[in-house]
């Protein structure tokens, strides 16, 4: 009969930090739905800014940031 054989092998996740970082943030402002094209943090920062400056009661913005991890085996 055959058997299974389970062994246990730990791993261990990180960013990536070879791999592209994106950040990108979103007006919260009801009715606008502006959106910054997907950047670095720099470039999305200034967006804000600018966005706040030709809008002034548009203040808050949802900011998501995106990365890469890598999955290493330990042995
Ligand atoms: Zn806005």
């Amino acid at each position: 009969m055959p058997r299974a054989v389970l062994k246990y092998v730990p791993h261990t996740i990180r960013h990536a930090p070879d791999l592209e970082s994106t950040r990108q943030a979103h007006c919260t402002t009801a009715g606008c739905g502006e959106s910054s094209t997907p950047s670095d943090e720099d470039t999305v920062q200034l967006w804000c800014l600018g966005h706040t400056g030709r809008h002034p009661e548009h203040t808050v913005f949802r900011r998501v940031f995106t990365d890469h991890a890598r999955v290493i085996r330990e042995e």
